[in-house]
């Protein structure tokens, strides 16, 4: 990385404070924003009302992020795409567009690799290479909009990454998404996926932004938590759903908790009934993912009667619960396994 300013990773205020430095007039900054934010280009050439001698001034002081797109997959069952974009480094991320009845939505990286260590997860089994910039974020779901030629109206920060470890970018990146002068997409459209950082989830709350807050939990008691999720663990399970009770009491944004059902380890009746009576009285929503099977972790899936089982058993117990669609199954199903192949295909020559 070059000590070049970061421009598409700045904020209006202060980009017409690096445009005002270079001599020029506040209005510049705007239009260059809306041409990076809102038309989303892919270069300075590109902006046809900037100054000839501005623009070559930013191009040799600052740096203009823009991922390249090395690879789609599509998948043949329901249309979902999944990407895989180049950061200029020759890091590799990747991102998926699913389709829904209420518009597109794009499911983010945060970070190129993770350090959380779940155990079920691809993302994290050659630990954390770095952290995104609030730009290499942002510029996951420009290049996906454009590409296909529509508005994308929903981004889930759920893919490689943990979002809450990278928490600057991620909040200037949630800056950026939602600004007027940019694609401004609404604040409860953003969904922020978190193994449980819990200082992070309440500085977070704080923040008093409305995204959804999504709490991947996998597990209804401590001892099995931090079995699965060993960095995640070392919160105590009754500390992080008391910072997702503030999270909502905060926000006024109902908690949505992740639960993916691995065959023989989380998925019996009892299973059931303790994470029941863990979250009773929460204003929350469980979504159960079957789990995605990696073949370096050797978990499997719960068979669908157990899935269903497990289901009924939270209902009966009065909690909102859905088993996730699962999208894009043929076509390297788990976050993280397009970006190792790719690595590991880099690799082998
Ligand atoms: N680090 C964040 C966001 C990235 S992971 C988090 O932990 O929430 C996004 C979601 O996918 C999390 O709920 C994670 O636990 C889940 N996940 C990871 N690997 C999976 C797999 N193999 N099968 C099903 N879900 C998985």
């Amino acid at each position: 990385m070059t000590d070049k300013a970061d421009i598409k990773s700045m904020n209006l205020e202060e980009l017409t404070a690096l445009i005002e430095g270079m001599g020029e007039k506040a209005f510049r900054a705007r239009q260059i924003y809306q041409w990076m934010h809102q038309k989303q280009v892919s270069s300075f050439e590109e902006m046809t009302n900037i100054p000839k001698k501005l623009k070559e001034e930013l191009i040799n002081k600052t740096t203009f992020t823009v991922l390249r797109i090395e690879k789609i997959q599509v998948s043949r069952i329901d249309g979902t795409q999944k990407y895989l974009f180049l950061l200029e480094d020759g890091n590799a991320v990747e991102s998926v567009l699913m389709k829904y009845r209420y518009g597109y939505s794009v499911c983010i990286s945060s970070q190129a690799g993770c350090r959380m260590g779940c155990r079920f997860c691809a993302s994290t089994l050659d630990g954390l290479v770095r952290n995104l910039t609030p730009a290499e974020m942002i510029e996951q779901v420009y290049r996906i909009g454009k590409r296909i030629g529509e508005r994308i109206s929903h981004v889930v920060v759920m893919g490689t990454g943990e979002p809450l470890d990278n928490f600057d970018n991620l909040l200037r990146f949630i800056e950026l998404l939602t600004d007027e002068n940019g694609l401004h997409i609404s604040q409860r459209n953003v969904t922020v996926s978190t193994c449980g950082l819990v200082p992070q989830i309440l500085a977070l709350a704080d923040q008093k932004t409305a995204v959804t807050l999504a709490l991947s939990l996998h597990a209804p008691n401590q001892k099995k938590r931090k079995e699965l999720m060993p960095a995640a663990g070392a919160y105590e399970l009754s500390e992080v759903l008391d910072a997702c009770r503030y999270y909502f009491d905060r926000t006024g944004r109902r908690v949505t908790f992740e639960y993916s059902l691995i065959r023989g380890v989380n998925d019996s009746e009892s299973d059931a009934g303790e994470l029941a009576r863990l979250l009773s009285g929460m204003n929350c929503h469980v979504n159960l993912i079957p789990v995605n099977p990696v073949k370096e972790c050797g978990y499997e899936p719960s068979e669908p009667e157990k899935t269903a089982a497990f289901k009924n058993k939270l209902e009966k117990n009065r909690i909102h619960v859905t088993i996730r669609r699962e999208m894009g199954s043929d076509i390297d199903g788990a976050c993280g396994q397009l970006r190792k192949r790719y690595k590991e295909r880099k690799q082998n020559g």
